[in-house]
């Protein structure tokens, strides 16, 4: 199987987004809805022979042998250890390295480094898509820089701020800090959460945030390649909330034996000393009054839930 899903444009300047489906391998919405969004342009092209596409889209698997396995990952969660001692450590080991992961890692910063140099853009973004185990859950993750949340605010779901700085080793962070390109291009990096991992919607779902990113990164104009997709994408939003913060996260280890109570959706109103979820040392209760996200509904995972107001 080959990493690459795709590729788009190209030919003029603009901006170059590197967009990424299934960093962890059961999340498969992400990868179908970039092979759709590249039939999408290769059609707008025929439909609209004036179609021009600033910029270059390209298309990759995260997780490549997690994707082919349909497990979210073999050994350690590929969106946690993008540390950059850890990364730097695994480029010079190349083939000695010790979990599967590590390939992983080498092969994508390879993959984005080789896609920098074959097209080096001024602009760079980085849009990375998911899915959750519980219901409900569309939002977009920003960074901390200007650029990345004005571009989650133009995908028109609710904006997480402060996630990315609780959890470790996110690609993400990696690529905000500018550990892929030494030279000046500046990076915007966003995380787009789509919903349920297998609700069909949630690739009709990610279409529309690809679509809506390339939009607003203005690699082509206004109107074009609008759809029911879009109407679908702010319909779901419509009724959550615009922004909001973290507040709180539980973070798990395997020895904790972490059972969240069943039930739970995403931006689902708790309140404090709410009894959420279960492990070895009992009952897990809410430390606060908020809204639940991203409930661990799937036995891997290293984050119990996150509690936003
Ligand atoms: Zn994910």
């Amino acid at each position: 199987m080959n990493r690459k899903i795709g590729q788009y444009g190209g030919k003029l300047p603009g901006t170059l987004v590197l967009a990424f489906g299934a960093l962890h391998g059961n999340e498969p919405a992400g990868v179908h809805a970039l092979e759709e969004v590249f039939r999408l342009l290769e059609n707008e092209q025929h439909v609209h022979p004036g179609f021009a596409f600033h910029g270059k889209l390209v298309g990759l698997i995260g997780h490549l042998q997690a994707f082919e396995k349909k497990v979210r990952y073999l050994e350690k969660d590929l969106n946690r250890i993008w540390e950059p001692a850890f990364v730097e450590q695994m480029l010079r080991q190349k083939n000695g390295t010790p979990v599967a992961e590590a390939r992983e890692v080498v092969e994508i910063f390879e993959s984005i480094r080789a896609e920098m140099e074959t097209f080096p853009a001024k602009e760079i973004v980085l849009l990375d898509l998911h899915t959750t185990s519980a219901d409900g859950g569309i939002f977009s993750i920003p960074t901390d820089e200007t650029a990345s949340l004005a571009l989650a605010r133009a995908l028109h779901v609710p904006v997480i701020l402060r996630l990315q700085d609780s959890i470790e080793g996110p690609l993400l962070k990696f690529a905000a800090a500018g550990h892929f390109h030494s030279a000046p291009a500046t990076i915007a990096a966003i995380a787009f959460e789509a919903g349920q991992h297998d609700d069909p919607q949630s690739v009709d779902r990610s279409v529309a945030a690809v679509i809506c990113c390339l939009r607003a990164t203005r690699c082509f104009n206004g109107e074009v390649l609008k759809s029911q997709k879009d109407i679908l994408l702010r319909a779901n939003a419509a009724h959550l909330p615009p922004v909001v913060i973290l507040r709180h996260v539980h973070h798990i280890g395997a020895e904790d034996q972490f059972r969240m109570r069943p039930g739970y959706l995403n931006f689902q109103k708790i309140h404090k000393g709410e009894h959420l979820a279960d492990d070895v040392n009992g009952p897990i209760l809410s430390p606060l009054d908020g809204l639940i996200l991203m409930p661990l509904y799937q036995p891997k995972g290293s984050d119990g839930f996150f509690i936003v107001q």
